[in-house]
């Protein structure tokens, strides 16, 4: 099969949608693959390494989409790409289509056949190609979190691990899914003092089993998720509802009771974030006080890590990718009622009863 891959031109997005290990993959398999000259450079990832791999790097977006029979991307086509796709074709990314009826609609008049990442299914029911990116940014969050609590981050001047003598940061994470869970990991590794809370006591006995009590595990309600806020030097918001906004589970009054100079990290502000205070923010300008803490809300985590984001996210993905390459759309979903559960368009038909929902369209 012909495997397009077009350099991604949304605004400050760094990732591509392959890897050269992606494209030795595919093309020791037979497959054709074909990349825009530049693709990989904002992840790390020279045109050379890719033509080492197999592939061919065309010149322009135009050529790729015009070869290829499956294309990859990271993120939603946006206005200038619309007019590249085309009936027959397969595109495979995040598409996000709830938030746009413009790319809907482009996908829908276009007849390309469009298989969305973030609704792709595991067999226990988990989001396998968002876990990547949940990863990163639960990773990221003390990384963040750590730095603007130094004096010249805006923060109180507390060292993550301190030193012997010292007390280390009191850090909570509200949360303990895929993102919290990998806060914690960090946030331990950095010998801070860690609590978690969720409503989710399986998970809190797993943590609890993983750590040997060495994170608190806490049931959160309000009243315990005030008493930790409030003893916090860095709290970071890791909740998630599915298919719903985040809970609230911070006020504007629990910040004024909080220590000067503590920070707080919301990685769910992409549903909405899980404190009162929270608005969405940018890696070029990430954060800002409420009272006399440090607010971090960046919408987009793993846009600052972009080589780790790449390699993550293709790594999910490349097992579906073979899949359509070897099979065929068709065959590849029948084969795979998860991959089934992405498809989102097909021949101006559209798929996904939660897209049709969000704009009033019958599906
Ligand atoms: P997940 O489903 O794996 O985990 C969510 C956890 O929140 C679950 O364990 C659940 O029990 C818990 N929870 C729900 N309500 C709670 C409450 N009231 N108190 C305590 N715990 C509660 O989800 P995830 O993949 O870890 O994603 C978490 C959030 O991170 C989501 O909003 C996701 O969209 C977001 N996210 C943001 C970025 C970013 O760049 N900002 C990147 C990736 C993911």
């Amino acid at each position: 099969m012909k495997i397009g891959v077009p350099r991604e031109v949304k605004n400050h997005e760094y990732r591509v949608a392959i890897t050269p290990a992606g494209v030795h993959e595919l093309a020791s398999r037979g497959h054709e693959v074909y990349i825009e000259t530049g693709a990989g450079r904002g992840s790390a990832f020279e045109d050379e390494a890719y033509t080492v791999a197999g592939a061919r790097v065309l010149n322009s977006a135009d050529e790729v989409w015009a070869v290829a029979d499956l294309v990859l991307k990271v993120k939603e086509p946006v206005a200038e790409e619309y007019s590249r796709m085309r009936e027959g074709q397969v595109l495979f990314t995040y598409l996000h289509l709830a938030a746009s009826k413009e790319c809907t609609d482009a996908l829908l008049s276009s007849g390309i056949t469009s298989i969305a990442y973030e609704t792709v299914t595991g067999r226990d029911g988990s989001l396998p190609l968002l876990a990547p990116m949940s990863e990163v940014a639960g990773r990221l969050a003390p990384q963040a979190g750590a730095y603007h609590l130094m004096r010249n981050g805006g923060g109180r001047g507390v060292l993550m691990g301190g030193v012997p003598g010292t007390p280390p940061a009191n850090v909570v994470v509200i949360g303990a899914g895929v993102a919290g869970g990998n806060s914690i990991a960090i946030a331990h590794g950095m010998r801070a003092e860690v609590t978690v809370l969720d409503l989710n006591i399986a998970r809190l006995r797993e943590i609890d089993a993983q750590y040997k009590g060495q994170v608190r595990t806490i049931m959160s309600n309000r009243l315990e998720v005030e008493k930790a806020v409030r003893e916090a030097d860095l709290v970071i918001g890791a909740v998630l509802v599915p298919g719903a906004k985040a809970p609230t589970l911070v006020s504007n009054d629990l910040v004024a009771q909080m220590k000067p100079g503590s920070v707080l990290v919301d990685i769910a502000i992409d549903q909405g974030g899980c404190f009162a205070d929270s608005r969405p923010t940018t890696h070029a300008d990430p954060t800002y006080r409420v009272h006399e803490s440090v607010f971090y809300c960046v919408a987009n985590m793993p846009g600052a890590v972009p080589y780790t984001s790449t390699v993550a996210l293709t790594n999910a993905t490349l097992p579906y990718v073979v899949s359509l390459a070897e099979h065929g759309w068709r065959e590849a979903v029948a084969m795979d009622q998860g991959l089934a559960s992405g498809l989102s368009t097909h021949g101006g038909v559209l798929l996904s009863a939660s897209v049709a929902a969000a704009h009033g369209y019958a599906a």
